[in-house]
């Protein structure tokens, strides 16, 4: 076993790159000679809200706490794959928010050093709590936000989510308005007889805020596995929706963004359609997910995951600080693995057995 004195855990100054204490060189390219950038971190699979297309009422199997990662642990691979190239790291849950130790998470991935320079430490949150919180992850070191709000109205919104918690979503996205995070994007899942009738409602309460609205295609991700495509919103009906109001002009220059986006009547106001579904865009895709509980997945939709609690915990475990290439080994195999896209049409799809709140967004 080769020992790496990758240095983890330490408070200022950052973070020496992983690379050049391991001699780790080369970046996360799949067969398909997709660069990954982009690794989403799922800090927790619990929620404040029950969304209804995410996780049933009652009953939901929440991951065991102690397989939960640690702040250490999560550090220990980030630093790693900062070497091997990625650049953003985005939080997520569950609620990310609901992690007691996040402004710790976000200080110490803050400080890492990738190749090119510090990297991006991004959320997507459902804002509550995100008003108290924002400071303190600002001075932390958090760079981005995207805030998920499916509807603006108040029954509306405790039906979908089965909590009553509108008035704190708001309040954490006044925060986030009056923050210095820029750009400021809020999603919502387009569903059919939900809030499809709400569409440009939703765009313009974004306006109002300084943000950008993302409206999401509902994907088979759900925990009760309830996805029915015939009630899906797509693509197309968001923009006929939207077009009856605005005259929406494609914005160019997407690159591997999952967003399409269109500017709103000339400008500066755009959209946003991620038709994950109906116009897939898995060519471009530069994202790996770490699960919170140790499980490296190279696509939402992936059947295999690469565990990477074996070489961080247990007997056979080295020591921290002499597993560096070992992290980088499975890293490499989670990218290598990864299919050419998510095969959502092709009859023999099987949906993933995590749901989205145990997977990360
Ligand atoms: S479905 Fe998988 S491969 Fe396609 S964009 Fe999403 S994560 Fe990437």
């Amino acid at each position: 076993m080769t020992a790496v004195p990758v240095v983890i855990g330490m408070r200022a100054p950052r973070t020496e790159p992983a690379s050049h204490a391991a001699g780790l060189t080369g970046g996360l390219v799949d067969t398909h000679g997709r660069v990954h950038r982009d690794l989403r971190i799922s800090l927790t699979d619990r929620c404040s809200l029950r969304c209804t297309y995410c996780m049933p009422e009652q009953g939901n199997e929440w991951l065991a706490r102690t397989s939960i990662l640690s702040t250490d642990e999560i550090v220990e691979v980030a630093e790693v794959a900062a070497a091997l190239g990625i650049r953003t790291f985005r939080l997520t849950g569950g609620e990310p928010l609901l992690r007691t130790d996040i402004v710790d998470v976000v200080r110490r991935i803050a400080r890492i050093e990738g190749e090119e320079g510090p990297v991006e430490v991004a959320m997507t949150t459902n804002g509550i709590s995100l008003a108290q919180k924002l400071p303190a992850l600002i001075d932390a070191g958090l760079t981005r936000l995207n805030i998920s709000i499916d509807t603006v109205d108040r029954q509306r919104f405790a039906d979908l989510t089965r909590r009553d918690r509108l008035d704190d979503v708001f309040a954490g996205i006044e925060a986030a308005a009056a923050s210095s995070l820029r750009p400021l994007k809020l999603n919502a899942v387009a569903m059919r007889g939900v809030n499809d009738d709400e569409l440009v409602d939703l765009v313009e309460f974004a306006m109002g805020v300084g943000a950008q609205l993302r409206f999401i295609e509902q994907m088979p991700l759900d925990a009760g596995h309830t996805w029915d495509r015939a009630s899906m919103v797509t693509r197309e009906e968001i923009l006929a929706s939207l077009g009856e109001r605005w005259h929406l002009e494609p914005v160019e220059g997407r690159g591997g963004a999952p967003a399409e986006k269109w500017r709103i009547d000339g400008g500066p106001h755009e959209v946003g359609v991620i038709a994950s579904v109906t116009a897939p865009f898995c060519g471009a895709c530069d994202r790996l997910r770490l699960t919170a509980d140790g499980q490296l997945r190279n696509c939402l939709f992936s059947l295999a995951e690469y565990d990477l609690t074996g070489l961080l915990r247990g007997e056979s475990a080295s020591a921290p600080g002499q597993r560096a290439d070992e992290i980088a080994a499975l890293l490499r195999s989670c990218v290598h693995g990864k299919l050419p896209g998510h095969a959502i049409d092709d009859p023999s799809f099987l949906q993933p057995a995590r749901g989205m709140n145990a997977i990360g967004g």
